[in-house]
């Protein structure tokens, strides 16, 4: 049976919604050893799938490609060495690696005219995906799919990003430069560590009222950052990738300073550590670059639900947009111009 799926078909081009169906395996089944088949309900649109149309993942020689890997979605195969208990069970799927077989092939997908597309091991703005076992981690059937969507990416990064990577102490300053959708995050993880102050900083003064409402102290035109370098941060998170800045969050780390990099620069482009010597500065300074808050997922997950259930988790100011497939180029124009927290595609 045909579902709808994103399909990045060139680079730097709209994305097109194609009818595709799950490739066979040497068994006839959809799902090979390892994998599960997912009917998805809902995906986040990611930075990284920017980075993917614009051709920056390595993966230029695999177009046309599915994309996405932040999910909701309910199992509904599995196949050989996966438990059939599975089957029913609503998931979270994401990209880094959790508990389960590692597939060792990679989802393929089929045009009518026999086309053949890859999926990856994790694909999640589609209809219906294979995905690794490895990459769904099963949540209760009432966390909602909003919530249960961002854990897959953004909201694991930026829990783990602050208890994980920065460490983040009670009373400790942190900066957040840029306030997308693991911006937004970090606010409230800064928040629940008890930062203070929660410096959040962007080029578009519209994120003020949601920055301001996950309970940012202060709100600054990233211009202002540049132009006024006074402030020491205890931990400052880039999710930019912009090198300017990097190079200059860099400087206003306080002694025992860490600075995590979230975002991407893109490939070839360096960043260099101003006053070198500053590094040294007091009890010395740590640059991280971090690979999604080195969440783990089967373990992370399930807390990070129990955190939602405690009430502190307000995802209110977090989803800027919710949008079907049909609109997700308007979706991707969002993220790409700055003028979203997280955008969500509806899959069901
Ligand atoms: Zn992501």
């Amino acid at each position: 049976m045909s579902h709808k799926a994103a399909i990045l078909t060139q680079l730097n081009s709209p994305l097109e919604i194609w009818d595709i169906e799950h490739a066979s395996t040497s068994f006839g089944k959809t799902c090979a050893t390892g994998q599960v088949r997912v009917e998805m309900l809902m995906s986040g649109i990611c930075g990284s799938q920017l980075q993917e149309i614009a051709g920056n993942k390595g993966n230029a020689g695999f177009i046309p490609h599915l994309l996405g890997h932040e999910g909701c979605g309910i199992v509904r195969e599995v196949g050989a060495g996966v438990n059939v208990q599975l089957i029913g069970k609503k998931v979270v799927c994401h990209w880094r690696k959790g508990e389960g077989s590692d597939a060792y092939l990679t989802a393929r997908y089929e045009t009518g005219g026999g086309r053949t597309l890859g999926g990856g091991h994790v694909t999640t703005l589609c209809e219906s995906a294979v995905v690794s076992r490895n990459r769904v981690t099963v949540v209760d059937d009432d966390v909602p799919m909003e919530l249960c969507a961002l854990l897959g990416c953004g909201l694991s990064t930026a829990l783990g990003t602050v208890e994980q990577e920065a460490k983040l102490k009670f009373g400790e300053s942190i900066l957040i430069i840029g306030c997308g959708g693991v911006g937004m995050n970090l606010i409230q993880a800064a928040k629940l560590s008890c930062a203070f102050p929660i410096v959040a900083c962007d080029v578009n003064l519209d994120k003020k009222s949601a920055a301001m409402y996950n309970q940012a102290t202060h709100y600054i035109n990233i211009s202002e950052l540049f132009e006024h370098p006074v402030e020491k941060y205890d931990v400052i998170v880039d999710t930019t990738g912009n090198i300017q800045a990097i190079e200059d969050g860099i400087q206003r780390l306080a002694s025992g300073g860490r600075f995590i990099m979230v975002g991407q620069p893109k490939p070839g482009q360096s960043y260099r550590v101003l006053s070198a010597l500053d590094m040294f500065f007091g009890e010395g300074k740590t640059i991280i670059a971090t690979q999604g808050g080195g969440f783990r997922p089967h373990l992370d997950i399930p807390r990070y639900v129990n955190l939602w259930r405690s009430g502190l988790l307000d995802l209110t100011g977090t989803i800027s947009h919710k949008l079907p497939l049909e609109q997700i180029n308007d979706g991707i124009d969002l993220v790409r111009n700055g003028l979203a927290g997280r955008v969500m595609i509806s899959l069901k």
